[in-house]
């Protein structure tokens, strides 16, 4: 039996390897030639390989697809304009941003440029060495949206090319071909029939979905065709338009290299593991990695405040100050999807989710089982009152971030879990506030609530009343352009 099992295998192998001998040399080939043509398309092998450095300037549009102020569309717009350049041969990246939108205002950089490698926030006026920059993680957004680059890449990295087909997209006749990059899922590239230029391409994220990039209204620039518009859809919806303001090839980067002296240098950029504060007595903060979540000891049950994801490490962190005692409620702070990643796990622990009325659907949505999922719907607010301990459950909204918000209040204590609206960097100075943070506390005062500290579903560190004084109070540092 085993000796016939082994002679019709190998019987097997002997064909497969036969048939995907001549499959693969005749697929190679077609890969190699439709490569080759496109490449002598956008501007030619010598040509892209002389392309030293690269500085594009674009101007944004964001559509925040389920992160909006509602919760249906229209979704809300958010605009941001920056620029992004490389160095090919130096391996150096340099990405500058303004953006605003759903509450925030930002404006950032960041150079990865080896030993001068930074992070820098020009609001607050801060600057943070990066410990070990790396530049293919971080250029690799860049170079996914820039044929230029994506071409010289895929010239590169030849052997991972496979063609995959053909296909004909609104009247246009494409040949796709497959390939990887050093960091991330693979990627197909549509190459027009016709041009031979590059105008989609795709990459599937397990458990999220389909990523599409399409390049539009090619323009020649110093002999190669660089898209001037882009959109980017996630799974079919609309997420990002850009428009490609303009484009500089193999001129120095030395001035996007310049760290303003006056920025403050604040501490490397640390791991950030796991951990659990007791902030008063049977009260915890547990989380890491920029998502935390609030647990407080009612005295018979546990009270949840969060819906970030990780929040089986936190449920595992906090059995061991608490035991056994069930986690019977779980608030969920907003409809964002990254606040109910945490709703399976509360509901595998039996919970009643604690949602603002508006938000049940999503929250049901975000369950694994949900028609039978318990949920208790907050109109205005709630409260959960045992012989140890009262939580004051309230709808805060509407802020600038979101319609409806639910923080939980612990007014003995005087503590108040919140997201999205006061997060504090785990070190340096308090940055200036922002929409989202100037609608917060103007709740709390409207509201009248005796608040001394606040906890935050993306911060680590525990923030006083002064700290939101100084955020709203700081200026906006003055960068040197
Ligand atoms: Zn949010």
């Amino acid at each position: 039996m085993k000796a016939l099992f082994s002679i019709s295998l190998a019987a097997i192998l002997a064909i497969g390897v036969a048939h995907a001998g001549n499959f693969t040399q005749a697929n190679t080939d077609k890969a190699r030639e439709i490569i080759s043509a496109a490449i002598d398309a956008h501007g030619g092998e010598a040509l892209l390989e002389d392309l030293q450095t690269l500085r594009i300037s674009h101007e944004t549009t964001n559509y925040s697809v389920d992160q909006s102020r509602g919760t249906e569309p229209p979704w809300d717009e958010s605009s941001a304009r920056g620029v992004d350049a490389i160095d090919l041969d130096e391996q150096i990246f340099v990405s500058r941003s303004e953006n605003a939108g759903g509450g925030f205002v930002g404006e950032n950089g960041t150079i990865i440029n080896a030993d001068n490698s930074y992070q820098i926030n020009y609001r607050a006026g801060t600057v943070a060495k990066i410990a070990e920059p790396d530049y293919a993680t971080a250029s690799g957004p860049f170079v996914r949206v820039t044929p230029a680059l994506l071409l010289r890449t895929l010239n590169d990295r030849i052997a991972n090319a496979h063609y995959l087909g053909d296909t004909t997209i609104d009247n246009r006749e494409y040949d796709v071909i497959g390939f990887s990059m050093t960091v991330g899922p693979a990627i197909s590239l549509y190459f027009d029939k016709k041009t031979r230029l590059l105008h989609r391409s795709e990459r599937v994220f397990p458990g999220f979905g389909l990523v599409e990039y399409e390049f539009k209204d090619y323009e020649t620039i110093a002999g190669t065709p660089f898209n001037r518009n882009f959109v980017l859809r996630l799974n079919g919806d609309v997420n990002l338009e850009r428009a490609i303001v303009s484009v500089d090839v193999n001129t120095p980067l030395d001035d996007l290299l310049v760290v303003h002296e006056e920025l403050e240098a604040i501490a490397e950029l640390q791991p950030d593991p796991l951990s659990r504060q007791e902030i008063a007595d049977g009260v915890w903060l547990i989380g890491g990695n920029n998502t935390y979540a609030m647990f407080v000891d009612m005295g018979d049950y546990v009270f949840a405040a969060g819906g970030t994801g990780g929040s089986k490490d936190r449920i595992k962190s906090l059995r061991e100050v608490v035991g056994d005692k069930p986690v019977k409620y779980a608030m969920m702070s907003h409809h964002h999807f990254d606040h109910v990643l945490a709703v399976p796990d509360y509901e595998s622990q039996g919970a009643t989710l604690i949602a603002a009325r508006e938000h049940e659907k999503i929250v049901r949505r975000a369950a694994e089982y949900g028609d039978a999922l318990s949920i208790k719907a907050v109109n205005e607010r709630m409260t959960l009152e045992t012989d140890d301990r009262r939580v004051d459950i309230l709808d805060i909204g509407p802020t600038a971030h979101t319609e409806h918000l639910l923080v939980a209040f612990l007014p003995d204590e005087g503590i108040m879990f919140e997201a999205d609206h006061f997060s504090l960097p785990r070190v340096g100075p308090i940055p200036p506030a922002v929409p989202s943070t100037v609608t917060f506390a103007e709740a709390l005062s409207r509201m009248d609530l005796k608040v001394t500290k606040i906890v935050s579903a993306h911060s680590p560190r525990v923030a006083t009343m002064d700290d939101l004084q100084t955020a709203l109070q700081a200026e906006v540092f003055q960068a040197s352009r």
